[in-house]
């Protein structure tokens, strides 16, 4: 048994803080980490994990405190910028179906009354939090983008935990005008300030700035990569830009999304220049160019490895668009509204359908998956009006039913049913093109 599965096995027998804390005691010390990090074929996904697994061990250590919960939209950097330790719960429901717990996490949400309406992503971290399973919080950070479950849901961990002052929910208007930036500024202005005055941390504005820089650093890095990948069809194995969601948004702010994301442009540069090499000397058959919509399933599954023997390439998440504009570091609280505002699952599907057909067309999409999770209204509400948005582009969607957490929600057969219908619908784009081109010739 390799050690990733080794640990998959302890952590599920014994799901409890104390047993979590001692293991990432042990593998987050160098040798071990290491040793875990070269099980990774990618150097990409070796530092992906190992700062994960950082981030983690801080969470869970008393010597971090204070620990903030988060959802996932929050402008991180603010955390980052007051000493917050970040905990996302929502990301961890996603770590809970890849090592196999959330059959314990949904079965303790079950009993404790959530509905199973209630979307996986929030309904296997309650589960975990009513298992005492997360690290305490101190505070509890949230906010209406993209959905309403998150606001809902941490409100009850911070009536658990008995921190209701700790509680803080950021309204992110439906429009974005100048009344809303000064309204969204305001509220991360405040929510800094209390959460000093709470933690006896006078606001160093040069520390803020230093944040907002490194998240500018990060953010440059994240755009060559996004261009890198327009023309890139060859990946490190196991590479899966769906797996970068912490970094993304959690180390926004830190010297550790710098790192990894220029680490990924290096990689990527490399399979680039072998790629050119290897096509003008065999000129490979052409892939199917997948542009990836929402998230996908976190626990082991067939999808990627159907698309790959199908010659069909995931170009693109939808998840990796960087939204924002460059942040200003002398306004460091607007700029944070700013981002929050610009995010495209802000206001009218006008604005997520925009950022789906630009993709589309940046990364010569041939067809487009959107993953349609269990109980995510936002996300599916929009999937009709997606597809035929891009149905115009000549771009077939294929809306996939799935639960991105919760196996037994998903039936495999189906799924892989529907992605060789899919796949057959762009063999036919690509042989109908073909024809095209030899009769255009003759
Ligand atoms: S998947 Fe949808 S419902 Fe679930 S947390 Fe994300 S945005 Fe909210």
């Amino acid at each position: 048994m390799g050690i990733k599965d080794r640990l998959k096995t302890g952590i599920q027998k014994n799901l409890n803080q104390k047993y979590i804390r001692r293991l990432l005691g042990i593998i987050a010390t160098k040798p071990v980490l290491y040793a875990y990090g070269s099980t990774f074929p990618s150097i990409a996904d070796k530092y992906l994990n190992v700062f994960t697994i950082e981030s983690l061990k801080n969470a869970y250590s008393e010597s971090h405190r204070p620990v903030g919960y988060g959802s996932l939209f929050l402008p991180y950097e603010m955390f980052h910028a007051l000493g917050i330790t970040p905990f996302l719960p929502e990301v961890m429901a996603g770590f809970t179906a890849g090592l196999g717990l959330a059959p314990q996490t949904l079965k303790e949400a079950s009993s404790n009354w959530y509905s199973q309406d209630l979307c996986t992503f929030h309904r296997s971290a309650s589960g975990a939090v009513e298992l005492d399973a997360f690290p305490r919080p101190d505070f509890i950070l949230t906010t209406n983008l993209a959905c309403d479950a998150a606001q809902k849901s941490f409100y009850i961990y911070s009536v658990k935990y008995n921190i209701e002052n700790n509680f803080y929910l950021i309204d992110v208007p439906y429009y974005y005008s100048n009344k809303s930036i000064l309204y969204l500024t305001g509220q991360i202005k405040n929510i800094c300030m209390d959460l000093c005055s709470k933690t006896g941390v006078k606001f160093d504005i040069s520390r803020f700035k230093e944040v907002i820089n490194l998240s500018n650093e990060f953010r440059k890095w994240a755009i060559k990569v996004n261009n890198l990948r327009k023309t890139l069809t060859n990946y490190p194995p196991y590479y899966n830009g769906l797996n970068f969601i912490l970094p993304f948004h959690g180390l926004a702010g830190t010297r550790e999304a710098v790192i990894l994301y220029k680490q990924i442009y290096k990689e990527l540069k490399n399979y680039l220049s072998k790629e050119k090499k290897e096509n003008s000397s065999t000129g490979n058959k052409p892939v199917k160019r997948i542009l990836w919509l929402h998230l996908k399933p976190y626990y082991r599954n067939e999808i990627f490895d159907i698309l790959g023997r199908e010659n069909c390439r995931v170009v693109f998440e939808e998840i990796n668009h960087v939204y924002w504009s460059e942040l200003n570091p002398e306004k460091p609280f607007e700029s944070l509204a700013k981002k929050m505002l610009s995010h495209f699952l802000v206001g009218s599907i006008d604005n997520r359908i925009s950022v789906i057909l630009k993709a589309a067309r940046d990364y010569k999409a041939d067809g487009a998956i959107l993953f349609s999770h269990w109980g995510c209204r936002q996300s599916n509400g929009g999937a009709r009006i997606i597809k035929d948005s891009l149905k115009k582009l000549g771009i077939p969607t294929l809306v996939l039913d799935g639960d991105c957490v919760d196996q037994n929600n998903s039936s495999q057969g189906q799924v892989k049913t529907r992605l060789q219908g899919f796949i057959e619908i762009l063999d036919s784009k690509q042989n109908r093109r073909k024809e095209t081109n030899v009769y255009m010739r003759n």
